[in-house]
């Protein structure tokens, strides 16, 4: 945070406009998912699912730490053979195209998640079509009941997966076609969970019913993808998700029984890189608008998308700066509940609601962290065409602009 900071005061006061910009500190996220990775039990891989953020230079920096990537579109699986042309690749999604599916072939995905059982009769069409033999597995969508988490996959209806019900008949079908190799099942059944006791119940949940199908089918597959799910808590940046908990528990759950799979894999998105990445606007203007106090920043939802997807007020700090130009005296807000909007015309446009801020000037800096994930990769950028924020990536080397 104290380089993030530096460079920006740097920056700010070389440049004529005002600051907005996506930053991006890629040595603590070496470190942050190095560090993750190599604390997982042996028989755990761990992937990075790139919807979350696919900046070519977020998956070259992950590149030597994950086990490989996790994508549900053709333009992901570019953006991964780009940064390497053997890199594991998990690919799913609902509702893939034969384009998608022989693209995939064509590029040595690892395995296809299969979302249905016309979609598995498809992929088997296709690879025979190829003369080759694809590996998949089973996505299925759980009855539940699940540990609880904000946003559910799974355990309800979703046009995620295989019903529950069906997989006995998916399995036969998937065991009889030519053109697929059975190698497990994946389940991704939840967001932004914080509770690493949970997390590992979830497992231990998933574990207990694959076992039952592998002896049910005799089946001799490879893996258990456990999804990815892991979350940030953005209401108290200090209370995270308790990884080493996590990792014990974990250890001690797969230590205690004989697996039906030989690795359990996790493809996490969020975790991985939202910590690592901040958005960062200089405030435009201070007012009071029936009683109301707003600031209003450089940008806005349409580059920064996540506060109004999750109906949260996202956590920031105030970067105070020095610059001022002009003849008038700077706006200050002082000791009061402040609501920080972009520059949209829409009252939606709103990062945080009634926030208390001790100082805030006109011209200062308004810092959201845990910014990295789900935030440019799913925001409307052209809406009203203003220009798009810089993306400066931070590392020991020097900036990479
Ligand atoms: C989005 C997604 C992920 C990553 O989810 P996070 O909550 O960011 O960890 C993993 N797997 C699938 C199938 C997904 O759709």
């Amino acid at each position: 945070m104290s380089r993030v900071i530096e460079y920006i005061k740097r920056t700010q006061q070389s440049s004529a406009k005002p600051f907005c910009a996506y930053l991006y500190d890629l040595d603590h996220l070496r470190s942050h998912v190095a560090s993750r990775a190599e604390s997982l039990p042996a028989a755990c891989q761990l992937f990075y699912a790139i919807k979350a953020n696919s900046e070519p230079q977020i998956l070259r920096a992950l590149l030597p730490y994950v086990r490989g990537f996790e994508v549900a579109s053709l333009g992901e699986v570019d953006k991964v053979r780009a940064v390497s042309a053997d890199v594991p690749i998990l690919f799913g999604g609902p509702g893939k195209t034969n384009e998608e599916i022989e693209g995939a072939i064509r590029q040595r995905v690892s395995l296809i998640h299969v979302e249905s059982l016309n979609e598995l009769r498809r992929v088997d069409v296709l690879a025979r079509k190829h003369g080759v033999t694809v590996p998949i597995l089973l996505r299925v969508n759980l009855r539940g009941p699940f540990p609880s988490a904000t946003l559910a996959m799974a355990g309800r209806p979703t046009q995620f997966g295989i019903d529950e019900s069906l997989v006995p008949e998916a399995i036969r079908l998937a065991l009889a076609l030519e053109g697929v190799k059975l190698q497990g099942f994946h389940f991704h059944s939840l967001s932004n969970n914080l509770d690493a006791g949970k997390h590992v119940e979830l497992v231990a949940y998933y574990l207990q019913i694959v076992a039952k199908w592998q002896a049910l089918f005799d089946l001799d597959i490879s893996y258990l993808n456990a999804g990815g799910g892991i979350g940030v808590n953005y209401a108290d940046l200090q209370q995270q998700f308790d990884w080493p908990a996590f990792v014990q528990g974990l250890s001690a759950l797969l230590d205690s029984a004989a697996l039906p799979v030989r690795h359990v894999l996790f493809e996490c998105g969020r975790y991985l890189t939202a910590a690592s990445g901040y958005y960062v606007a200089e405030v435009l203007d201070i007012k009071q608008n029936h009683g109301k106090t707003y600031a209003i920043i450089r940008g806005g939802t349409h580059q920064f998308r996540l506060p109004s997807s999750w109906q949260h007020s996202h956590p920031f700090t105030v970067i105070p700066t020095e610059k001022w130009e002009y003849p008038y005296e700077r706006t200050r807000h002082e000791n009061g509940p402040l609501t920080v909007v972009g520059q949209l015309c829409t009252p939606k446009d709103v990062l945080a609601s009634d926030v208390f801020v001790p100082s805030l000037r006109v011209g200062d800096i308004i810092c959201f962290q845990y910014a990295g994930a789900y935030g440019w990769a799913i925001s409307h950028h052209d809406f009203l065409s203003h220009p798009h924020p810089d993306h400066i990536y931070v590392e020991q080397a020097g900036i990479l602009a």
